[in-house]
């Protein structure tokens, strides 16, 4: 189950650091001049902004369980030091907190 884990964890850090990677490079393309299309694309920004940031909050998650499962601390909640339900970490590979602290 362990080593199945570390594959779902590991894959998952691959895809985010990929989509993490790929949105900043779509920052850095500078803006076009044309009026309508900066509306549009400040629009976008909003949207890639909120996506990357969201990628940045789930990849520290990724991380920190992969440390955990290195350190034999995974499924244990950070808040109460409850075991997590394994339910919920079948969903959620990377939550920290069990369903209570989860609230
Ligand atoms: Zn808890």
């Amino acid at each position: 189950m362990s080593e199945q884990l570390d594959k779902i964890l590991i894959d998952k850090k691959v895809e985010l650091t990929q989509r993490i990677t790929a949105i900043e490079a779509d920052f850095k393309k500078g803006r076009s001049a044309d009026f309508s299309e900066q509306t549009t694309e400040s629009e976008n920004d909003e949207v890639l902004d909120e996506i990357h940031h969201e990628a940045k909050v789930e990849l520290s998650l990724v991380n920190n369980a992969i440390l955990k499962l290195e350190n034999g601390q995974y499924g244990i909640c950070e808040t109460c030091d409850d075991d997590i339900n394994p339910e919920r970490l079948k969903a959620l590979p990377y939550t920290s907190t069990c369903i209570k602290c989860a609230k």
